[in-house]
């Protein structure tokens, strides 16, 4: 392993000041394409939160008070600083989680640039007074935010977090995920041309515990938003809970695609292998398990496995790759595992396993895979994966394939394929999902974006993204004087 160069270790931004990093501990950051030191950054401690979350709390007032004309202005800068840095953000992310250099040009940065866009849209159009029966109905910032994220599609999540905050008139301390920091410190470098008071965003780095905790726990922090595993969020949730805190909570899932019978395969097939494929299968609304009629199955499997020839594995690097490898080596074992339990309980490998894909014996790669024969009691049909794995699950009736898809203590998102898409539309209201997509219809940043039971609480993205991060007061009496 080569020695970080203490002059590249990247320390915290508080109160609008880049911290010491020597004689800090620090977290290195590999490439997962092939093991080589990317970078490093501080890893932080209570102290480092202390000092954030007090520099966000000093810059509260000044910064709630400011006119909703200056904060978009921000905002819109901040959304043209990541545009012009669009070429340097894909390739750190390129290297920091090994998402292809042309997915993490048009999809991670070019998702973020347009969440913040639907955001400043969302604020632009919110009535912040308004009479409501006997009262002037009043919105207002909640405070200083706590924002923890993952590391699957790092800038957009913080994108969602940070200009929803901003926004609303929030101050924010921001914990990007270890594993994937350093496009967080080029937004960091962004922000801090920006010209924004002192202390409104601040980044501490670091882990789960280190930082993650004591950022939760911290009496300051008026709301949490988190977005990362169950696990994670359920103990935010807990730790939330000992001081009533607001939490925004975006988990994890196991969605479902319904293919109904009068679909075309091809079609499904392409969109169905391109939400459980694309960024090595690390999306949390991926369409993981696919729901096709017996009649269709042996088709649909065929043309399945032959579609997955168009993703074999590549060097992220490469301007035409189309699937890197997965964000860490930690994260390969992992999807390894839950491959090996899919063999275990009886899922017939149509396609990919456990074995390094062809050429790639060395980094985080796993081969896209294909499962068929795979029945509810089988743990790949209720564990979130994290990688190209997809469950194919036979049906009878419509109604089948509607109880199948709701067969989940996850409800994040879901597809149905149809020639009709009014068919589609029937079907898609009777799933229990925060979204749902119709004939390959993806992620619509203007629209609510959050899951029903185990996925989540709240919403992210557009107008109802934007008011996660407001307060609603009533002043009885004054519906007349607003
Ligand atoms: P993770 O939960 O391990 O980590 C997420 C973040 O939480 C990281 O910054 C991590 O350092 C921090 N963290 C870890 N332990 C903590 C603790 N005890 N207290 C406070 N913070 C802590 O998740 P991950 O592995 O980074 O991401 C993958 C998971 O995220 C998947 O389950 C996926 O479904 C989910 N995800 C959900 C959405 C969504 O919008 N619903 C989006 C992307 C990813």
């Amino acid at each position: 392993m080569i020695a970080v160069n203490r002059q590249a270790i990247v320390g915290h931004y508080i109160g609008g000041v880049w911290q010491e990093t020597a004689g800090r501990e620090i977290i290195e950051v590999d490439n997962p394409a092939d093991g080589s030191l990317v970078g490093a950054t501080v890893a932080g401690n209570a102290q480092d939160v202390d000092a954030a979350v007090h520099a966000a709390r000093a810059a509260f007032p000044t910064w709630a008070a400011t006119a909703l004309t200056e904060r978009i202005a921000i905002v819109e800068a901040l959304s043209a600083g990541i545009a012009n840095h669009r070429e340097r953000l894909a390739a750190v992310l390129t290297a920091e989680m090994g998402s292809p250099i042309a997915f993490a040009r048009a999809a991670q940065v070019g998702v973020a640039i347009a969440d913040l866009e639907a955001l400043v849209a969302a604020a632009r159009s919110h009535d912040a007074r308004r009479p409501v029966s006997n009262s002037l109905v009043v919105t207002e910032p909640v405070g200083v935010v706590a924002a923890i994220t993952p590391w699957n599609f790092p800038l957009h999540q913080i994108a969602l977090k940070l200009g929803g905050a901003l926004l609303a008139g929030c101050t924010i301390v921001l914990k990007p995920s270890e594993i994937a920091p350093l496009n967080a410190a080029v937004l960091a470098e962004i922000v801090d041309g920006m010209g924004l008071p002192a202390g409104v965003v601040n980044i501490v780095f670091g882990n789960g515990l280190g930082v993650g905790e004591p950022l939760v726990r911290h009496p300051e922090v008026d709301m949490v938003t988190f977005t990362g595993s169950r696990a994670v969020g359920e103990r935010i949730a807990v730790l939330a809970a000992a001081d009533i805190k607001k939490v925004a909570l975006e988990l994890g899932g196991k969605s479902a695609a319904i293919v109904l019978p009068d679909a075309s395969i091809d079609e499904s097939v392409a969109g169905v292998l391109r939400s459980c494929f694309a960024n090595a299968g690390q999306t949390c609304a991926a369409l993981t398990r696919v729901l096709v009629p017996t009649a269709m199955l042996d088709a649909w499997q065929r043309a399945a496995v032959d579609a997955t020839a168009g993703w074999a594995p590549g060097d992220p690097a490469v301007e035409s790759t189309v699937t890197g490898p997965l964000a860490s080596m930690l994260q390969q074992q992992r999807v390894r595992a839950h491959i090996a339990d899919a063999l275990e309980d009886g899922a017939e490998l149509l396609t990919g396993g456990v074995d390094w894909p062809e050429g790639h014996a060395q980094g985080a790669f796993v081969a896209p895979t294909i499962f068929a024969g795979v029945t509810p009691s089988m743990r790949l049909f209720r564990e979130e994966v994290f990688g190209p794995v997809l469950a194919v699950t036979g049906y009878d009736t419509e109604d089948d394939a509607i109880r199948l898809a709701n067969d989940s203590e996850y409800g994040l998102s879901g597809g149905v394929w149809s020639g009709d898409p009014r068919r589609a539309l029937e079907v898609a209201l009777r799933l229990r999902t925060g979204t749902v997509g119709i004939n390959g219809a993806g992620l619509d940043v203007g629209a609510p974006f959050g899951g029903y039971k185990r996925s989540g609480i709240g919403r992210e993205g557009g107008v109802m993204g934007f008011e996660e991060f407001l307060e609603v007061k009533s002043v009885m009496g004054a519906a007349s004087l607003g």
